[in-house]
């Protein structure tokens, strides 16, 4: 028997029916629930969000929407900080309790306090639960109860650790809110005035991101994913950043999933992929925790010793690597392919993050916030884990002076061109030892094709001296 008349989800990061903790227990505890999500109310610029995301986000909700009208009900539409606008919604319904899945950054943490106080103030119940991850910060602990700073030992508890099995499918969400609740339309990019998007999107919803999941698993590139995941041509990786990012999946069907394909599997390359891909899922949650238990990465140098050192890169040279037009081919594919798509392989973010910060000397920032803009999978922990790493600056930091050489990354990872190839028409019938170092005669590799902007390893040489100077005070 329901507890509560009318209840309230406040969907955030949980953008699916299928195994979401706080929608399970609102729909256990209320009779009717009121399933609410609250849009941004900012305009034309963020400086971590663009048009390919929020598109994204749009489709999303429209998914949502629909799926609930299954369930007979409907998704309740606000805009505006989510605390006022719960507010008014439980005064609106006379919900008794609000239901939430747990965020970890320290903008959503905020507003969760508020959330809860408007709730005590009110004097109704408010639930937030452990949804976004297998273990939340606090969980995994080293032998002194202190964060791990190193990922290594951190994966290792984390692997140990026992993990929440899934709930299943929703049953009922009771009767759907009356004509009296008030929703706005579905968004379009209008609703933050931003502009039209441009780049090529995956199909966005919880039915899309379930298919992608099913076929990562069974048609098998998860059981090669430890001998492909480094080469950007094709599809060799799972590809669900976007989906655990706006939680069209729930990370415990996915884990699950791979431990019953690594149950059946009967090839040793297989299972080790599997467990390959399953430490990746232990990164997204090592970044989590790192930005948990330290808020201020996203202003500085999580390495105190790396804090306001200078970083002399100009405004030209960002403009130039934003627009994938550098001269140096993998770096060039790298960029256009997130500017025609939203996602960018993780060997080529690696390459083109570190080609920022340690080739043209532009602050990790800099890039931390395009990357913020462009990319679907966009989640301020792994992105700003990722940028701090590159630079050298992070938890689990590359050392500043191990700095990653473009033409031998290419050499290693997109040996043929293709990669290249595929991102950047202009080379399409270029040669692929051309892509491999500075071209010699110093000629364009094509025409209308820019040269190398910079010579590495002169900057190599001066991004060592910066960091030598700096450490050296
Ligand atoms: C500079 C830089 C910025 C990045 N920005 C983001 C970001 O904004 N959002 C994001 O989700 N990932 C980010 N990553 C990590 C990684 O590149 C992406 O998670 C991955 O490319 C997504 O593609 P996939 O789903 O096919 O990955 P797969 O290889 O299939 O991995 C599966 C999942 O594991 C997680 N994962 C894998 N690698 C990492 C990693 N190194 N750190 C954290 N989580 C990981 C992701 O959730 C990913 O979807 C960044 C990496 C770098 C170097």
């Amino acid at each position: 028997m329901p507890q509560h008349s009318t209840v309230i989800h406040w969907f955030r990061r949980d953008l699916r029916l299928m195994d979401n903790t706080a929608l399970h227990q609102a729909a256990r505890e209320g009779a009717q629930v009121i399933p609410v999500y609250v849009l941004s109310d900012w305009k034309a610029h963020h400086g971590w969000t663009g048009s390919a995301r929020q598109q994204f986000l749009c489709g999303c909700l429209e998914s949502l929407d629909k799926n609930l009208e299954t369930l007979g009900s409907r998704l309740i539409l606000r805009c505006g900080r989510a605390d006022e606008e719960l507010e008014k919604l439980i005064k609106e319904t006379e919900a008794k309790a609000v239901y939430f899945n747990r965020d970890y950054d320290p903008y959503g943490r905020e507003m969760e306090k508020k959330v809860q106080e408007v709730c005590r103030r009110i004097g109704i119940e408010c639930h937030s639960y452990k949804d976004r991850v297998l273990h939340e910060a606090d969980e995994v602990l080293t032998g002194s109860g202190s964060p791990y700073r190193v990922y290594t030992p951190y994966s290792r508890n984390w692997l140990g650790l026992d993990k929440t099995p899934t709930l299943g499918k929703l049953g009922s969400l009771g009767t759907a809110p009356g004509k009296a609740v008030k929703s706005l339309p579905l968004p379009t990019l209008q609703h933050w005035k931003l502009p039209e998007n441009t780049a090529q999107l995956p199909i966005p919803g919880e039915r899309a991101a379930r298919e992608r999941m099913k076929n990562f698993i069974e048609n098998r590139t998860l059981h090669s994913y430890a001998q492909k995941r480094n080469i950007p041509a094709g599809t060799t990786t799972s590809r669900l950043g976007q989906d655990l990012r706006f939680g069209l999946i729930s990370i415990r069907e996915l884990y699950a999933r791979c431990q019953s394909a690594a149950a059946q599997a009967t090839i040793a390359d297989a299972k080790t992929s599997i467990e390959t891909y399953i430490k990746e899922l232990a990164w997204r949650e090592f970044y989590l925790a790192i930005l948990w238990n330290n808020p201020s990465v996203f202003e500085e140098e999580f390495a105190p010793e790396f804090r306001g050192m200078p970083w002399p890169g100009s405004d030209e040279h960002f403009q130039i690597w934003s627009q994938g037009r550098t001269g140096f081919p993998i770096v060039d594919a790298g960029m256009r392919e997130l500017l025609a798509t939203g996602f960018m392989h993780n060997r080529v973010r690696m390459i083109v993050s570190m080609f920022l910060t340690k080739d043209l000397h532009c602050h990790w920032r800099l890039g931390e916030s395009f990357f913020m803009q462009h990319l679907l999978d966009g989640e301020n922990a792994s992105n700003n884990g990722g940028w701090q790493w590159s630079a050298g600056t992070g938890a689990d930091a590359a050392p500043y002076f191990r700095i990653q050489n473009p033409w031998t990354q290419t050499k290693s990872y997109d040996p043929d061109g293709t990669y290249i190839r595929t991102w950047v028409p202009e080379l399409k019938n270029v040669s692929q030892e051309k892509f491999l170092a500075p071209p010699k005669d110093n000629r364009a590799l094509a025409p209308g094709y820019p040269l190398p902007m910079v010579d590495h390893s002169t900057e190599r040489d001066r991004t060592l001296a910066i960091f030598a100077k700096h450490r050296g005070k």
